[in-house]
């Protein structure tokens, strides 16, 4: 049976913005974090510390830092791919970094410019300044489950990969579908590979981009992972990863996890709210659907 209780961790401002044409600028960024905050989401990947060439969407963080409301309970990460990311992260006052890992040669090359190993490597750097620094640092393993340029990506490369980023510091590892292509077996069989080394704290970064997200979700939740990442509305995709869509939406998933008896603490019409803004913002229809179809039971 299913954990009773799984953390949303919203990756709308960040994973969700950043592949969007539209910039929004900061003031609407806090906006939608309030928004985000108001429908009770209390762990938000508030942006990314990487060089604003590659990613102008992201080029306010540190203004963008200075300008969210800090209230009890929330927390903020930074997302880094390098220690000049995380120098800007530590200086910006985020609460947490997330550093990605990438479980391909060719898509670690084509996303942070380094080999898998520079980048674990990277990631020890990291993890021991943040802790010495007093944050959390969690480890997120990209292309877990395919990569665009590669294909299949062995389990025990991610499994390995995860043993070495826990020996280094990690407080959580996200294990992330980034170009959608992962199906419940995979989720099955990942979570296996990482449990004979380790139990610890897992969490799941999942696309829709092959409508397997959600049902993803749920085999996660039935494992026992801890948190799961998700995007308001559904936003979002990957720069660096060629037909990649948006997150699973943190709506979506919340309805579901909620009518099957698992906790989230969202408040589903909130959260539809900060949907709808970020929808205004982008001026056009975002993916999820639970603002359509509507939320049932009525209240
Ligand atoms: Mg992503």
């Amino acid at each position: 049976m299913a954990t009773q209780r799984i953390e949303l961790v919203e990756v709308g401002p960040r994973d969700g913005l950043q592949n969007e044409r539209t910039v929004v600028d900061t003031a609407g960024k806090v906006a939608y974090i309030e928004a985000l905050i108001a429908a009770g989401l209390r762990r938000i990947e508030a942006t990314s510390f990487v060089h604003p060439k590659l990613v102008p969407q992201m080029a306010d963080a540190d203004q963008l830092m200075k300008q969210v409301p800090r209230l009890d309970g929330v927390r903020y990460i930074g997302l880094v791919v390098n220690r000049r990311g995380f120098d800007r992260a530590l200086a910006a006052g985020v609460d947490e970094v997330n550093v990605v890992v990438v479980a391909s040669e060719t898509f670690s090359q084509k996303n942070q410019g380094m080999t898998i190993d520079e980048g674990v490597a990277t990631f020890a750097d990291i993890s021991a300044l943040a802790h010495q620094a007093g944050l959390g640092v969690t480890v997120t393993i990209g292309a877990s489950f395919g990569c665009p340029f590669e294909g299949e990506v062995p389990t025990e490369r991610v499994a390995d990969l995860v043993r070495r980023c826990v020996d280094s510091g990690a407080d959580e590892v996200a294990l992330a579908d980034t170009i959608g292509v992962g199906v419940p077996t995979d989720v099955h069989r990942l979570v296996s590979a990482v449990r004979q080394h380790h139990d610890v704290p897992l969490r799941f970064h999942l696309h829709n981009t092959r409508n397997t997200g959600y049902a993803n979700a749920w085999t996660a939740a039935e494992l026992g992972v801890v948190a799961l990442d998700a995007s308001s509305g559904g936003i979002g995709g990957c720069p660096f990863a060629p037909a990649a869509t948006g997150n699973i939406a943190t709506e979506d998933l919340a309805w579901m996890l909620q009518r099957c008896g698992v906790d989230t603490g969202v408040d589903l019409d909130r959260l539809l709210a900060a949907s709808s803004y970020v929808e205004e913002k982008l001026g056009r229809p975002v993916p999820a659907q639970l603002g359509r179809a509507g939320i049932f039971p009525k209240a």
